[in-house]
């Protein structure tokens, strides 16, 4: 499914995210950027040892060897990927008290793309963050995902975010909320 917004497109693909040649694609990570299972584990599969190199540098130099706060985003080139760069950004878990998830998710996507612009990239692929072990249900995720990045496409010119969806039951999840949203 492809969409123009404001002279941007907006694509939903059901596939592997590490496969993409946008210019960056984003990361599901968690906070140590250390790697992990799931699209995270693919991706660092997929870039080679570099990548891990790279986070520890960003762990030192710009987080003072904290963790990346959820919600929060930042960059490393993307090594052997066909991508130029990783955006690794920190999902909600959907446990305890869910007060506050949806605007940590929204916070995903806005400061992901927010890099991607300060970067001057013109072109980025998602996956679908925190529906993975985070367990977010996926009905809700889909609709702050889209929700989120239409109104950014409304507003910048940016040029292309793909949404790349690994079964087919999640592509049409998201598939339905853009269909819902557009309406
Ligand atoms: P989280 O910890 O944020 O929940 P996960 O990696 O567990 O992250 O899952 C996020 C989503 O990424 C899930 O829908 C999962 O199916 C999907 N996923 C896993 N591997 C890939 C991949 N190679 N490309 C795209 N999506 C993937």
């Amino acid at each position: 499914m492809e969409v123009i917004i404001n002279n941007n497109t907006l694509a939903l693909v059901l596939g592997d995210i590490t496969k993409q040649t946008t210019e960056a694609i984003v990361n599901a990570a968690n906070g140590t950027l250390m790697g992990g299972g799931g699209v995270d584990g693919a991706i660092h599969r997929a870039a080679g040892k570099k990548l891990l190199e790279a986070c520890k540098q960003v762990r030192q130099n710009q987080l003072n060897g904290e963790h990346l706060p959820t919600g929060e985003a930042v960059i490393t080139k993307g090594y052997e990927l066909p991508a130029k760069f990783v955006i690794h950004t920190v999902g909600p878990v959907w446990s305890g008290d869910k007060k506050g998830k949806d605007a940590l998710l929204a916070n995903c996507y806005k400061n992901s793309l927010r890099l991607a612009v300060d970067h001057h990239l013109t072109s980025i692929s998602f996956p679908s963050i925190s529906t993975g072990v985070y367990h977010f249900p996926i009905d809700k995720a889909a609709e702050i995902a889209m929700k989120t990045i239409v109104a950014f496409l409304q507003e910048k010119s940016f040029g292309k975010v793909v949404m790349t969806l690994f079964s087919e039951k999640d592509y049409e999840t998201y598939a339905a909320k853009l269909r819902d949203i557009l309406a």
